[in-house]
């Protein structure tokens, strides 16, 4: 009998998401209940947003959870390298093979052309779709284009006709027409493959046999199964596991919920406790327990169990569950030893040092001028907002611009933080010092608190970007109309991101 392996492929391309480790755990309590392995592959085929901090940030968050992978980048294994960056030689012969059997073609169409065939295709009334083009050079003609050295990329053919049918473990027989699926790009321009061809190609080298991942994939499973037939490789079992959801049952977004591991690492959040909600999602225990460890998970868990309706992600739920694991679960000794891991711990505080030691006479003073460094969010209200004197749309502009401007920021280095906010004061024609006010009183709750951007460099982005989202709240909010307009404003002030 074949060993079970699961595997999760999170892209390193930002904060590691609830949803990474809600698909991990299944993964894991899969693997684990067949005896089977776990495996974590990082998908880092998109240069230009992976990067090294995003995926050792996953590392640590799902360690923290308590999830441990058998085969991975920093653990090692007999399938390796696995990280796909690392096995970028492989997958152009793959798609070579494909081309030599008549499964995929070079197309050398620009993005112009391309750009130009789907505005026409939109001006009929059509869905935009590549046209197959591609497919109507002769031989030679690609030979002589290919020995030009003429940029190209490689594709897959897809039937014209007919319907794939997808066996979903949860979901029993899915069928997609054909129709619907484009002649996907698997080896693009500058030689790298696109998701769908180094996916299925690790899929089957790193012997996974079931690939059980969010249903946002469920439309690249057809490409994905006609790619295992095209191998002649046997395709792993497919399921599609239910997205979380926000409260108002759309896609668990950041805009609406904290939804970085590490958000609730640094509110104080007990990671069993995390977990138990996590596993929560879509399963229960047969004995409908609400609060379990992940051993008493793996003891009972069965795929067949989950159920479809979207789950949601609710932040109160998941209050209530870490207050019962808090109160049931940690005696005095495990309790103190949690809070100093948490945020008692000396590194922490070291940090803070430079930033006030000057600024006290005894330690007394010490818990007022820090408190911002450990509460969830500052007690601020309106009032504080008012008492700055600023235009009132002004000052939710600077929240909102920043906020923005700060989801995008990738280094969280207390100089980068400066360039970026102190650019878009100059983009906003504020002074500086008209401009950070505000700022202050959303992220310390007051205006003369300890310097601005290195205690956003201690906070971390997760709280930072937090707190500034319920600042505008309090400070307001935007109204429907204005997001639009100041969206468009925003874009015109031309910030890169960076
Ligand atoms: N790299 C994909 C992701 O970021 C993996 C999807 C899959 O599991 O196939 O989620």
């Amino acid at each position: 009998m074949t060993t079970v392996r699961t595997r999760i492929a999170p892209s390193p391309t930002g904060d590691p998401h609830v949803g990474t480790a809600y698909i991990a755990l299944f993964n894991l309590c899969f693997a684990r209940q067949h005896g089977g392995q776990f495996i974590l592959r990082i998908e880092d085929t998109d240069q230009a947003r992976s990067t090294p901090e995003s995926e050792r940030a996953i590392f640590d968050a799902l360690r923290w959870l308590g999830l441990h992978w058998d085969e991975g980048p920093d653990v090692g294994g007999p399938h390796g390298p696995y990280r796909q960056s690392e096995r970028m030689a492989i997958y152009k012969d793959y798609a070579l093979q494909l081309i030599e059997k008549g499964h995929a073609f070079y197309c050398f169409a620009t993005p112009e052309e391309l750009d130009q065939m789907r505005a026409e295709q939109q001006a009929r009334g059509e869905t935009p779709k590549y046209d197959g083009r591609g497919l109507l050079l002769s031989q030679e003609k690609v030979a002589q284009r290919l020995a030009a050295g003429e940029p190209y990329v490689i594709r897959m053919k897809i039937p014209p006709e007919g319907q794939c049918e997808i066996n979903d473990l949860l979901r029993g027989k899915i069928l997609i027409d054909w129709q619907q699926v484009d002649m996907q790009v698997l080896v693009k321009a500058d030689g790298m493959p696109t998701y769908h061809l180094a996916n299925v190609v690790d899929d089957h080298l790193m012997q996974i046999t079931h690939v059980i991942r969010g249903e946002e994939w469920i439309n690249s499973a057809p490409k994905h199964l006609l790619l295992y037939e095209y191998f002649g490789w046997q395709a792993p079992v497919l399921c599609h596991l239910p997205l979380l959801r926000n409260p108002d049952k759309s896609k668990l977004s950041k805009r609406k919920n904290p939804t970085s591991i590490n958000y609730y690492r640094r509110m104080g959040y007990l990671p069993e406790a995390l977990l138990n909600y996590l596993a929560r999602m879509g399963w229960s225990m047969p004995n409908e327990a609400e609060k379990f460890t992940l051993d008493e998970m793996l003891q009972h868990f069965d795929l067949q169990n989950i159920t479809l309706g979207g789950p949601v992600f609710d932040v109160e739920k998941l209050n209530w569950l870490n207050g019962c694991w808090i109160r049931e679960n940690l005696d005095a000794d495990a309790f103190a030893a949690r809070v100093q891991q948490w945020a008692l711990n000396p590194e922490y505080l070291k940090a803070m040092i430079p930033l006030i030691q000057t600024r006290i006479e005894h330690f007394s003073q010490l818990p007022a001028l820090l408190s911002f460094f450990f509460s969830g969010a500052p007690a601020i209200s309106k009032a504080d907002f008012d008492a700055l004197k600023m235009d009132d749309e002004q000052l939710r502009r600077v929240l909102q611009y920043s906020s923005w401007m700060l989801d995008a920021q990738r280094s969280w280095q207390r100089d980068d933080l400066y360039t970026a906010l102190k650019g878009l004061a100059d983009a906003m024609q504020l002074k500086i010092k008209n401009f950070l006010p505000p700022l202050f009183v959303a992220l310390t709750g007051s205006t003369s608190a300890p310097p601005l951007f290195d205690s956003m460099a201690l906070l971390g982005a997760d709280l930072v970007r937090a707190r500034l989202r319920e600042a505008l709240q309090i400070a307001g909010g935007v109204s429907k109309k204005e997001g639009k307009q100041w969206e468009k404003d925003y874009r015109a002030l031309g910030l890169i991101e960076r």
